[in-house]
């Protein structure tokens, strides 16, 4: 017993729950300013050394005032995001979230669930956006899926699916072994490099990662994977995996998905889809064609935080075979034992198809966001960004100072401005661009040549949006090459 009485603290409910409601609304008519008003912003605007500086402060041993903490966030958070709400935000592949996406978070914040499992509505949100993105993708409802932080993710838990189903079981409690030295994954040079790390994380070292050339569209060589396939076979590999892009992160070029599946059914390879970047296409009646195979993958890897516009994070892996899923990851333990009533129903639960126990409600965010655009706006937003991609791609070709280094086959734009030591000049141009907080494209290398990568993911991208960037790459690099020239 103890022999003093328990000192009790305060619990960290808001002891002024009136002042924490005009504060929390407040917080709230500010974001709704900020996402209403982003296109009078600067894309980006640089930390000053000062602002950078605070983040250096110690752990605070003493609670601050709310409000204080609010205006810390006005002042040093807000304006100095990267700036992918903005329309002319044209980087790597970003998403541009929306004001629906914004509050669900809110309200899932406040729900505060976990979904490893258990009977609780939240898991059943989870699983109806599966069935519901089963039935999109042509793949059978009964298909199992999950949210993860990103593609990275998705794509290295399809990588351990696949991994499992070809060494079987004992491998999860004997390792590897000599056969899973032998196992070898097909993907083309353009796929992404987190497949190479998927590869990597899951033990087979990024070498098993085959890379296959491309044609001049940037799709896989079919043949060519074909014929490495065989090789393989001849010298005593196994392979196991085919990976098709269902849009390449460097132009959005789409794997011929119908051939790979194909050759993944002839060979019997587990058949994997990175639709990271473009399988939310298949909402659109019009691009849906392109990615026609997909329905026979077993696998696919895709991101909502990107063209369907969710707010981050929200990765999404499908699995056709729930067995071959849940082959991978289920590991019982005492104290996670499932019921057939009560609040531990309801197996399997969601942490059996992936490496997390506990997990956020992702779901929520993606069920309103479909809910309340429906897949038609959603798939006709898609194929708009691929229309101003087009429109972007018309004036590069019209303008004889600029040049463009890829076919445009969904909403990414390559291309630069002419001129002696190019690769410098357009590298200058593109920061210049981000400085000016006018427009935020980046950069890759197109057959060793650098381009200035415009990627449409934007919903609030407009026509007139391209014509500044345009405008601005042909001012700038008229400017810049001057004073190279110079120097
Ligand atoms: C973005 C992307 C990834 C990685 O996804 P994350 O969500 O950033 O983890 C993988 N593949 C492709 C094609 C991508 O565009």
């Amino acid at each position: 017993m103890l022999s003093e009485p328990l000192e009790t603290t305060r619990d960290l409910d808001p002891e002024d729950w009136p002042a924490f409601r005009a504060r929390a609304h407040a917080m709230l008519d500010d974001m709704i300013d900020h996402v209403a008003s982003v296109r009078e912003q600067p894309v980006w605007r640089r930390q000053s050394y000062e602002g950078r500086r605070r983040f250096q402060d110690p752990a605070p041993r003493r609670g601050t005032d709310l409000t204080r903490i609010h205006e810390d966030f006005r002042t040093r958070i807000l304006p100095h995001g990267a700036g992918n709400l903005h329309p002319r935000f044209f980087g790597w592949v970003h998403g541009g979230g929306t004001a629906v996406g914004m509050v669900a978070e809110m309200l899932a914040g406040a729900l505060n669930a976990n979904l490893g499992g258990r009977d609780q509505a939240p898991v059943d949100v989870e699983r109806q956006v599966v069935r519901w993105m089963a039935d999109l993708l042509g793949l059978p409802s009964g298909s199992s899926g999950l949210f993860v932080t990103g593609a990275s993710m998705a794509n290295f838990i399809a990588v351990l699916v696949a991994r499992g189903w070809a060494l079987g079981p004992e491998s999860r409690t004997a390792g590897l072994g000599e056969t899973g030295a032998g196992l070898v994954a097909y993907a083309s040079r353009a796929a992404h490099n987190c497949l190479a790390r998927a590869m990597d994380m899951a033990g087979l070292g990024s070498d098993a990662l085959r890379l296959v050339q491309t044609d001049v569209r940037g799709r896989i060589d079919v043949a060519a994977a074909a014929a490495m396939i065989a090789a393989d076979r001849r010298i005593g590999r196994r392979p196991f995996m085919l990976i098709g892009s269902a849009g390449t992160v460097d132009t959005g070029a789409v794997d011929d998905l119908q051939a790979l599946a194909g050759i993944a059914e002839t060979e019997g390879l587990h058949f994997h889809v990175d639709g990271a970047c473009g399988a939310l296409g298949v909402m659109s009646p019009v691009l849906a064609p392109k990615f026609a195979g997909l329905s026979r993958a077993d696998s696919v890897a895709l991101d909502f935080h990107k063209w369907g516009q969710v707010p981050y994070d929200a990765g999404f892996v499908i699995v056709r075979d729930p067995e071959r899923h849940t082959a991978a990851f289920t590991s019982p333990a005492p104290y996670l034992r499932r019921e057939a009533r009560g609040l531990a129903a309801g197996a399997p639960w969601l942490c059996d198809f992936g490496p997390d126990l506990s997990r956020g409600f992702r779901a929520l965010k993606v069920w309103f966001t479909l809910r309340a655009y429906g897949t038609e706006r959603l798939g006709a937003m898609m194929l708009q960004t691929c229309a101003l991609a087009q429109r972007l791609a018309d004036r590069v070709d019209c303008e004889e100072e600029l040049e463009r280094l890829a076919p445009v086959e969904l909403n990414i734009v390559c291309f630069r401005f002419r001129g002696p030591s190019s690769d410098e000049l357009n590298a200058a141009i593109v920061v210049e661009l981000q400085e000016s907080g006018v427009a935020a494209p980046s950069t890759t290398v197109i057959d060793g040549r650098l381009a200035i990568r415009a990627a449409i993911f934007n919903h609030r991208t407009r026509p007139e949006d391209l014509d500044m960037l345009a405008d601005s790459v042909l001012t700038l690099g008229r400017r810049l090459s001057a004073s190279m020239d110079k120097s």
